[in-house]
């Protein structure tokens, strides 16, 4: 029997402008748990992120969120989480996600999300792992940052393989594929 494999949803906080993005939250926490893998995440109970785990839960999936301890009263926590990892600091929330997951989701999100997406990003570039990643591209939200990346590769400020460090899925479900087929 092989071991659960578990997947790090790095996400927004807020909820975005439209329905979309709630509605991919709920389809990607779905998914996680209909995979039959474990989810880790931020363990807020706002936004994407908070969306994300409750559909994860109500779908029978295991949740287990990692927050420390000054972001407790302002981020929350989901209910019914699984276990709860509480640390001291945002760097050592950050490294139990990031060594815990066998791989990465990242859904449309804010100043964390991106410094989390860009931080394992720039770690498999150096060498440090080799775990996949696949953006959620949820009604175009990320192209303006491939459309940077594209800059950064053309201006010679980022080798042509960065771009191969991450999948980009045009929904949650093709996001579930592409973490599938790349930890098979
Ligand atoms: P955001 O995408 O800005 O809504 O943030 C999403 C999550 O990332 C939240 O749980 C934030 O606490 C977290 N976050 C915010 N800033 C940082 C940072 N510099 N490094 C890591 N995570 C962060």
């Amino acid at each position: 029997m092989t071991a659960k494999q578990t997947i790090c949803v790095y996400c927004g906080s807020s909820p975005g402008s439209a329905p979309s993005y709630v509605k991919a939250a709920e389809e990607l926490g779905r998914g996680i748990a209909d995979a039959g893998w474990r989810l880790i995440y931020g363990a807020g109970d706002l936004g994407l992120m908070g969306a994300t785990a409750r559909s994860c839960l109500d779908a029978g999936g295991e949740v287990i969120g990692v927050i420390p301890d000054h972001l407790r009263f302002i981020e929350g926590e989901a209910m019914g989480l699984t276990a709860l990892v509480r640390t001291e600091t945002m760097h050592e929330r950050k490294k139990v996600m990031f060594s815990s997951a066998d791989a990465f989701i990242v859904l449309p999100g804010g100043p964390g999300t991106l410094d989390e997406t860009i931080e394992t990003l720039t770690w498999r570039q150096l060498g440090l792992h080799e775990k996949p990643l696949a953006l959620v591209d949820v009604d175009g939200y990320w192209q303006p940052f491939l459309g940077l990346m594209e800059h950064m590769a053309t201006q010679k400020f980022m080798a042509e393989s960065f771009k191969g460090y991450y999948e980009v899925a045009p929904s949650p479900r093709d996001a579930i594929e592409a973490i599938r087929v790349a930890l098979s």
